[in-house]
């Protein structure tokens, strides 16, 4: 038994076991949304249980898709006003290229071997790359003059990140280029990118992702071209709060409609039902409680409004809308209840 650590390797297990069709003409488009778990020390922002979106596209080799998918993110993190992200890419060019990089990345870690971190001195001979991801003082002293993939690119590969860069241009996303962004994955190619903020200490990433061209074909499917994203839920709610943003503690009910005696109750349930259609939070009272102890119950549990129900109401087809708050009341026709209540609502930020 394992606790998924993130979703691009069950969706690209699921592609490839159920063997779907995808094309450069026609690729794949998918999204998912839940708990990740990751067993690694949990700090502000970094969490064993979290929650986790991404989007993936599988089946294109194009360059456009790359752009594309990074523009999703992109436009998520504006449309959620996250300030100051700055969007970074990368390549982590194709096995052919990082074979041969890896050879002269080795020659020039193994220069200094000692000198590196314990951790760094394992990550030598398994993947060399993760070097780059260390927090060390040291060992990013160390790597700063290392070949980098990035100039080491094949020509396929140089000529692919030329194109996403030119993509995002087209579609006006600003980047910059870091040819240290390689993801803590190991099973990206090609494009990398991240999405980054620096004003939440060291967990400065709020997502990214990249292509992963070889892993649908290594999960035992046939060899497909896929790239994708993925983004923490809990980091850009702190990055939020972090700006000022403000959340409320939960969603206050908007209208209790109080019936005044039993006749009233068809009524007030046919204008909770016309309340609900219109996206405005509504129960009923319970016929047998008292309006002051409803009122009160408004009062001490932040309902914007009471709507009031008797006889009278019924007959002459004017209800009494309670603004709590304002403690102001008004006599409203029962088909205007809504506008009345929409542009009476109290704007909670
Ligand atoms: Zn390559
Ligand atoms: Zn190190």
């Amino acid at each position: 038994l394992a606790l998924r650590p993130e979703g691009t390797a069950s969706i690209a297990r699921m592609v490839a076991e159920r063997n779907l069709q995808s094309s450069t003409r026609e690729p794949l488009r998918v999204w998912y949304e839940g708990q990740m778990f990751r067993y690694s020390r949990p700090q502000k922002g970094r969490y064993r249980q979290f929650y986790q979106f991404g989007v993936e596209c599988i089946g294109s080799p194009k360059p456009i898709i790359d752009a594309e998918i990074i523009a999703i993110g992109w436009q998520i993190l504006q449309e959620a006003k996250v300030p100051d992200v700055s969007l970074e890419i990368n390549s982590v060019g194709c096995p052919e290229c990082r074979d041969k990089y890896n050879i002269l990345l080795k020659e020039f870690l193994y220069k200094d071997k000692d000198k590196y971190c314990t951790d760094c001195q394992r990550r030598m001979e398994q993947n060399p790359l993760r070097i780059f991801d260390c927090k060390n003082k040291t060992c990013q002293h160390l790597i700063e003059k290392a070949p980098r993939m990035l100039d080491n690119l094949c020509e396929e590969c140089a000529q692919h990140f030329e194109e996403v860069k030119n993509s995002l241009e087209m579609m006006k996303v600003p980047f910059i280029v870091n040819p240290e962004i390689v993801r803590g994955l190991d099973y990206y190619t090609k494009t990398a990118f991240e999405y980054k903020i620096n004003y939440l200490g060291a967990q400065d990433a709020l997502g990214g992702g990249g292509r992963y061209d070889g892993l649908i074909g290594y999960l035992g499917g046939r060899q497909t071209p896929a790239v994708g994203l993925s983004m923490g839920l809990e980091r850009i709610i702190l990055s939020l709060e972090k700006s000022g943003f403000s959340f409320s503690e939960e969603d206050n009910l908007e209208v209790l409609i109080i019936p005044i005696g039993i006749n009233p109750i068809q009524a007030s349930i046919e204008m909770m039902q016309k309340l609900h259609e219109a996206g405005i939070s509504a129960i009923v009272a319970d016929e047998g409680s008292s309006v002051g102890s409803n009122l009160k119950y408004c009062d001490k549990n932040n309902v914007s409004f009471a709507i009031l129900i008797g006889d009278n109401e019924l007959k002459s087809g004017l209800y009494v809308v309670k603004n709590i708050k304002k403690k102001s009341q008004s006599e409203v026709k029962k088909e205007e209840v809504i506008d009345f209540i929409k542009t009476h609502e109290v704007v909670v930020k």
